[in-house]
Formats: C-alpha cells, structure tokens, sequence
C-alpha cells in the first residue's frame, strides 16, 4: 500500500521556494499523520481532537493547520491548545460539511493528516503591558482559547484580560470546564451569554455584543481580538470602533475558503491580502476598506 504520510525533511516541509517566492516543489503539501489520542464531545456538533502527530509541529496562537481525512479531502482549523505544549495539539471542529462530518465519525486511535502551520498569529509583543478584551461567537472561541493559553502562560506581561463569550443556547457552550477554571484566574475577567436561555440558565441572556456594555477598560489603548461567525464579527467589529477602539488596536481571525494555505493559489484573497499568508489574523485597520470584508 502506498504511504500516505512520507518522511520529509523540515526544508522539505517548509517549501522549497524560487528566488521570486513560488513553491517550487509539490513536497510542501503532504501532510505529516498524527494520532487521534482522545475526542471530547463539546455539543452535537462540535469535537475537541487532541491530536499527536508523528513529527513535533510547533505554532503560533492564531495561525492555522489544514487537516485531511484520507479519501475525503482536506479542511483549514486553528489549534485551539497552548502552543506550549508540544507532544501534542487540539483542535476543535464544528460539523458544517463533507470534511467535518468525516472528521466527527473518526474515532481515538485513528490517523489523520496535518500539515502547516500556516498564516501569522497574533502579535503577542503588540499586547505586552495592555489590556487585552478577547470576544469570542461560538466555535470562534477555538483560536482564541489558544490565544487565552498563551496570555495565561505569562500573565504578568499583560495588563488585565476580559474574556467574553457568546454562544446561541447553554448547550451550545463549549469547553465547559475550562470556563469555570478560568474565571477564576487572577488579572482575568470572564462574561459569558447565550441568546437564548433554558431552564436551569441562570446567566446573562443576549447577544455577545451586550457583554461590551459597561467596559472599564481603558479603551484607547487596551487591545481588542475578535473571533466569530461573519455577523457577529461585523457587529462586535462596529460597535468596538463605536466604544472608542481604535482599529489599529483591533485583531480579527478572519475565515475564508481556501485551497493551498501557502499564498499561491488565491482562493482566499480579502481585497489585496492572502488570509492564509497574511492573516488569518488582522488588524481592522488593513481590511475596513475591503468591501463586504466580514462577508
Ligand atoms: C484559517 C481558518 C481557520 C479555521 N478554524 C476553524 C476551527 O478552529 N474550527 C472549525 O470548526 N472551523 C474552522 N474553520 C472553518 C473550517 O475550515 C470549515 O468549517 C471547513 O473547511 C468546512 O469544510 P467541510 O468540507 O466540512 O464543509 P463544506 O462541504 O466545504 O461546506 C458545507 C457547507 O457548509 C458551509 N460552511 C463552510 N464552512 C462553514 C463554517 N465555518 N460555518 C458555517 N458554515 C460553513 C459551506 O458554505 C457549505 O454550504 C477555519 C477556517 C479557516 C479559513
């Protein structure tokens, strides 16, 4: 049987690029296997993968790894783990269609392909010594709990960090028990909301945007990061800009459908930017004049 997952050297893995910057060999796009260690149901349609892949694989928080399911095809997420750790990484998968349904049937023990990582990551030296209001929408929350790791990791170069979280029911919540945990942490401030509760829901009720009321953050020089669906993106977006953000201060983790992940085919283009190379993470300011940017 053919391997699946050769060998390569990490040159080999990097891409091997003309002195114009085109990959010039196909090496770049096989992907490395890794093991599904252990699979976490968050709601019906999200799972959480830790995954351990046969080579280490070190990234950034915000940048991202295309994941393949053999036979299938291949699909872009952004670990959601601490980039600290690095035996292993999650990644947590919203069912939507063919590649993440296929991914949702797999089970622990199985293989799947990774390659990466990709894109370019928040810039944690921009946020040293700020306040830092990260406002997450459903499996959004995924880049941004690894951001949230990292921050964590090394509390005392931040200022304070205000985390909120909107998701659409209480079932709909994932990472449950990180949650709690984190909310308790010292410099760190949690708001959580769904847009509809039940009956044992004893927290807020509203949109994620309703969390931005009475911010005592210093709004003009704290940082805001922004993850989401495109329509809680655009709203949260506006109304940070409305509060007083400014949008060089503002980081959004931007998603578009894309193909090699390496800037060389152009499926993912925002306006003159590649998201794959130049993001998935950017400022407001580079993108607010792209038209429709958060469609
Ligand atoms: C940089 C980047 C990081 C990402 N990180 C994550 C992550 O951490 N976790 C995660 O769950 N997803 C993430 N995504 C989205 C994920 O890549 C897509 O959901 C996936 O490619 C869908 O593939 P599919 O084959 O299952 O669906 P397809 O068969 O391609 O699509 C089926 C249908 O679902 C719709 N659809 C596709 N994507 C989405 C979506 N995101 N939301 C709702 N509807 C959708 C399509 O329009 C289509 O109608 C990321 C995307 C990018 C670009």
């Amino acid at each position: 049987m053919r391997n699946l997952y050769p060998v390569r050297s990490p040159r080999q893995r990097r891409g091997i690029r003309s002195r114009k910057g085109r990959i010039t060999s196909n090496e770049v796009y096989l992907p490395i296997e890794a093991r599904i260690e252990e699979i976490i149901r968050e709601t019906p349609e999200i799972k959480t993968f830790l995954l351990s892949p046969r080579e280490p694989l070190e990234f950034k928080a915000g940048q991202f790894v295309q994941l393949t399911v053999p036979g299938v095809g291949e699909a872009p997420f952004t670990p959601s783990s601490s980039p600290h750790e690095k035996e292993t990484l999650e990644v947590t998968v919203m069912k939507v269609g063919r590649v993440t349904e296929a991914l949702h049937k797999l089970k622990k023990g199985q293989k799947v392909g990774l390659r990466g990582p990709y894109g370019t990551g928040y810039p944690l030296d921009e946020f040293k010594g700020k306040e830092i209001l990260i406002v997450g929408g459903g499996v959004g929350l995924a880049p941004l709990r690894s951001l949230f790791l990292t921050l964590l990791h090394d509390i005392d170069r931040y200022k304070e960090i205000l985390l909120c979280y909107g998701a659409r029911t209480p079932k709909d919540l994932i990472y449950k028990k990180g949650l709690r945990k984190w909310g308790e942490e010292e410099r760190v401030e949690l708001r959580i909301t769904v847009d509809k509760g039940d009956r044992k829901w004893r927290g807020r009720v509203g949109l994620v945007t309703t969390l931005l009321n009475n911010l005592t953050l210093d709004l003009k020089k704290s940082i805001a990061i922004v993850c989401g669906p495109p329509i809680m993106m655009k709203f949260t977006t506006l109304k940070l800009i409305d509060l007083g953000y400014s949008p060089k201060n503002t980081y959004l983790s931007m998603e578009r459908n894309m193909s090699c992940g390496l800037g060389q085919c152009g499926h993912c283009m925002i306006g003159r930017y590649y998201v794959c190379k130049d993001g998935p993470v950017f400022k407001y300011s580079q993108i607010k004049e792209v038209p429709n940017p958060f469609v």
